[in-house]
């Protein structure tokens, strides 16, 4: 396993920090406002953090997705975008930048990532048809089930324990493909779908070694591969770090090598070049042409996709930057230096650290409350009431009830505590450290929560919930008590 990483700086004293390579030009003021401010926040926001007022937050590490810092290249770039339906040149220059950074020619806009979804999944799923991957995405799969295809998530054993030093839980099992194959017929697949720095078992990696095989078992029997690249920036820098064939690779060439593995490649621009957005590309004329005509129907022109050209142009700018060890390694060598601090004092998170976020084992840190009183979303609400830190719930809430009025339990109760690119400073993470250590001396105090309004779709967004006990009022007094103050 590798050690921490440091981006290549090494401290005399030996000490293991990892050191921010940019400096921070443009600044946004924060509010870390009084605990009974807090506390009343949650209960407005239905003990739900999608619901929070950022005026409400400190460190907003819900998501990732359109919160990564631009670069002064990336902003000073929109100023030069050319206005204009069709033919502009900020649209050559996004492709041009795709053609470069994922060697593919032919460049489809679209306006994010489940956009791309749509288009892939109309333009090859038909009903009946099934989709191995490593892991689903949300938007993902409901995609492709509504164009009447089943997933099938073929991840090895590994990939949803919390502890492990496996370095790419992200892998497809391969005997588990081939046997899928098998059951199915190749008829019945209309692609295999590679996801990048699986993002919700962790935002864990692939290995090349994997997707070669994965290939290899692709071609022998006729069926395409996809590429959801959306997080491919920190799966390339893992691949640097974890596979020894790749040790001495610039990351240009990983991400190349990757892509060539892959027939279509599709991205969330709200990730991988940190703005909004996404796209499609591939070197296969056939496969653009059935996609083609889907993206003027839904998304725009083709030289827009549902863009703005400023957008495009910023696009443009954070793909090329992708390629940037400097740029791809901070947020995961952020979250190491946090998953390695929390693990040190026997806080449950799962490992090895991935790219996206901090994963904090619920059901290891409330062992006391039942998964169907939700220990994710009790532990979110925890940490926001004494830190103002708003992360998002990965668990049971974030899955659906049965037809028989039971939830049903998710694999893995995560709260996932995202840390978007280049925003937040080591002193920020030292806080959140120190915080997320209190709530685990304290976390007997924590109780569960429960449903009082349910959404039947996409409950998680939108659902309001109550704690089943007068735990909130509890912890604060424990809070004035140890910190002998309400911030
Ligand atoms: C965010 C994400 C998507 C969807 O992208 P949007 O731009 O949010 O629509 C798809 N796949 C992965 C892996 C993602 O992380």
């Amino acid at each position: 396993m590798e050690k921490n990483s440091l981006n290549g700086i090494t401290f005399y004293s030996g000490e293991q920090i990892p050191v921010e390579l940019h400096k921070v030009r443009v600044v946004q003021k924060l509010f870390l406002n009084p605990i009974d401010e807090r506390l009343a926040a949650i209960y407005r926001a239905g003990f739900n953090t999608f619901q929070l007022n950022t005026l409400d937050v400190f460190l907003d590490m819900l998501t990732d997705s359109g919160t990564n810092a631009m670069s002064d290249n990336q902003i000073s770039s929109m100023l030069k975008a050319d206005d204009a339906y069709a033919g502009s040149q900020s649209f050559y220059r996004m492709e041009a930048a795709i053609n470069e950074v994922f060697g593919k020619k032919y460049v489809l806009p679209a306006h994010q990532g489940r956009a791309a979804e749509n288009i892939i999944s109309q333009a090859f799923i038909k009903k009946g048809d099934v989709i191995p991957m490593n892991y689903h995405f949300t938007t993902t799969k409901a995609h492709m089930e509504l164009n009447g295809g089943t997933i099938f998530e073929i991840y090895t054993e590994e990939a949803i324990k919390i502890k492990s030093n496996v370095p790419f839980k992200g892998n497809i099992d391969i005997k588990k493909l081939e046997d899928l194959i098998a059951k199915y017929g190749a008829e019945k697949i209309p692609f295999i779908r590679m996801e990048a720095s699986t993002n919700l078992i962790g935002g864990q990696p692939f290995s090349i070694a994997n997707m070669r095989e994965v290939r290899k078992i692709a071609d022998k029997h006729g069926i395409i591969m996809v590429l959801d690249a959306s997080l491919i920036g920190e799966n390339a820098y893992f691949v640097k770090k974890r596979e020894a064939e790749f040790k001495n690779s610039e990351i240009k060439d990983i991400l190349l090598t990757m892509c060539d593995l892959a027939d279509v490649v599709y991205f969330s621009s709200r990730k991988v070049s940190s703005t909004r957005g996404g796209g499609i590309c591939t070197n296969r004329e056939d496969l653009f042409m059935k996609m083609r005509d889907l993206v003027i129907l839904y998304e725009g022109f083709l030289t827009y996709g549902g863009m703005s050209v400023r957008e495009i142009e910023a696009m443009a700018v954070g793909l090329m930057e992708t390629t940037d060890e400097t740029v791809i390694s901070q947020s995961p060598s952020f979250i190491e230096f946090a998953v390695n601090e929390l693990d040190k004092k026997g806080i449950p998170v799962v490992t090895p650290s991935g790219a996206l976020g901090c994963h904090v084992d619920a059901i290891g840190f409330l062992p006391h409350v039942p998964q169907k009183e939700y220990p994710a979303g009790a532990l979110a609400a925890a940490l926001f009431i004494i830190s103002g830190c708003r992360g998002m719930e990965r668990g049971t809430i974030s899955s659906v009830r049965l037809e028989n009025g039971e939830d049903l339990l998710a694999d893995v109760e995560l709260l996932r505590l995202a840390f978007p690119r280049r925003v937040f400073t080591l002193s920020q993470t030292k806080f959140l450290i120190d915080r997320l250590i209190w709530l685990y001396q304290n976390r007997e105090l924590v109780g569960g929560l429960k449903f009082v309004e349910e959404p039947a779709v996409l409950r998680f967004f939108l659902g309001r919930l109550a704690p089943t006990s007068n735990w909130p009022e509890k912890l604060v007094a424990k809070f004035k008590q140890d910190f002998g103050e309400s911030l």
